[in-house]
């Protein structure tokens, strides 16, 4: 779709003109949503469009512009759970081994744990940062990394464990809905698979749900995009239009959100009622260097922890900027209390996502909402 190489170019401008076709005179500027489902019936012209459950002009496009950024081809699916299951569906045979991160996003293993039963799989549950013993790898079929991890933040290795996966035999898939393609780019750092959800930063107005899969191989892509139509479980064209359209202030919003979070850990470093600070952007991070090593560039999401679940409320009552929101990347910022949905962390764990406001407002708002 996109017609200029924009491989040379900045995020800023990978991510204005990604996806979108050559400009024609007399011609609309962008292109609007494809609502129809039959196409030319009976001739389906130069595109090949006949049924938009098998395809059609407003998802390529997107998957045109993220799959230039991912390095790889794109499937686009209704959310980040759909990704997540279509390929773990496509993938997966009775029996396999699945290595999957203890301590990622909790509906992956919730999924595997309850819908997957018939194919009788050996379940592997690892955290993030290990410890990855090469029994973990032995004879498995896919490992599912989850770096940064969601809610905790930890940090893996993506190059080092894609070549002890495929050492072993094993495809290596990464979820990298927290760092979004222009944050991280686990195709280049040798995994097979990327998932994330475009529900979060990517789209990163709160208001869609959206999830995409990006691999390298035509044969893997291929069984992914006849999943996706022979299931049913299509992204809507109106949705894909506006994550198309948001997409092109990602940069602009990352940049806002990496800053706003960089203004609130140093804030709440030496704040009396926090602990558990974490952010892989913060120099003091435990997983900082790695990240470093790794990532392009830091998103908002930091975590950090408070007394109890008392205090989380009070805090969150006391804010006049911080709404309690499940979901994270959004224009506003959010802070979700992660034991209330059953994550394994403390009561008073938050997650927060640092959203597009001013930093001093921010930085004010939450300190005064802490005294
Ligand atoms: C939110 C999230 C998902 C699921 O995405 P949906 O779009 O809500 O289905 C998967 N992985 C991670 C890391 C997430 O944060």
């Amino acid at each position: 779709m996109t017609t200029v190489d924009l491989g040379d170019f900045g995020d800023g401008t990978r991510v204005v003109h990604g996806g979108h076709p050559e400009p024609e005179a007399g011609a609309p500027l962008l292109p609007g949503p494809v609502f129809a489902a039959p196409y030319h019936l009976g001739d389906s012209g130069p595109s090949g469009d006949f049924y938009g459950r098998a395809g059609n002009p407003t998802w390529r496009g997107l998957e045109s512009a993220i799959g230039e950024l991912d390095g790889g081809r794109c499937v686009l699916l209704p959310s980040g759970m759909a990704a997540i299951s279509t390929v773990l569906r496509s993938v997966l045979r009775t029996g396999d081994k699945l290595v999957l991160p203890s301590d990622g996003y909790y509906a992956s293993r919730q999924f595997v744990g309850d819908e997957l039963t018939e194919l009788g799989l050996d379940v592997r549950e690892i955290p993030t940062p290990g410890p990855w013993t090469d029994e973990v790898f032995e004879g498995a079929r896919l490992v599912l990394l989850e770096t940064p991890s969601n809610p905790g933040g930890d940090v893996c290795d993506i190059a080092e464990l894609a070549e002890r996966a495929h050492a072993a035999g094993a495809l290596l898939a990464v979820d990298n809905t927290t760092a979004t393609p222009l944050g991280q780019r686990p195709l280049e750092l040798g995994a097979d698979i990327v998932i994330a959800s475009d529900t979060k930063a990517l789209s990163g107005h709160s208001d869609i749900l959206l999830g995409h899969v990006s691999v390298r191989d035509e044969e893997l892509a291929n069984r992914l995009l006849r999943a996706r139509a022979l299931s049913g479980a299509i992204p809507g064209p109106f949705e894909t239009w506006l994550a198309h359209r948001s997409m092109g202030t990602l940069d602009l919003r990352l940049s806002r959100q990496a800053e706003n979070a960089a203004a609130l850990v140093d804030a709440l470093a030496d704040h009396p009622a926090v602990t558990g600070l974490r952010w892989p952007g913060w120099s003091q991070d435990p997983a900082h260097e790695l990240a470093s090593r790794q990532m392009r560039r830091f998103g908002g999401v930091f975590r950090f922890e408070l007394a109890d679940a008392d205090a989380v409320q009070a805090f969150i009552a006391k804010s006049r900027l911080v709404v309690a929101a499940t979901s994270f990347g959004g224009l506003h910022s959010t802070a979700d209390r992660r034991a209330q949905w059953g994550d394994p962390v403390p009561e008073g764990f938050v997650r927060f996502s640092a959203g597009c406001e001013n930093p001093d407002d921010l930085v004010q708002d939450v300190l005064r909402a802490l005294s």
